[in-house]
């Protein structure tokens, strides 16, 4: 999947991942390789 524009958390660093649960774009702080989701989805990922 390739992402372009910014962070849709921070707004301020390049989006380098397009999480999967929600489709929010997202920069390398706000990304979780472990669970392969942004840290917004990861915070509630209890299901
Ligand atoms: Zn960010
Ligand atoms: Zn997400």
């Amino acid at each position: 999947m390739s992402v372009t524009g910014v962070c849709q958390i921070c707004e301020a660093a390049p989006a380098r991942h397009g999480c999967p649960r929600c489709g929010r774009a997202v920069c390398d702080d706000h990304w979780i390789a472990e669970v392969s989701a942004c840290t917004a989805c990861a915070a509630g990922r209890q299901q």
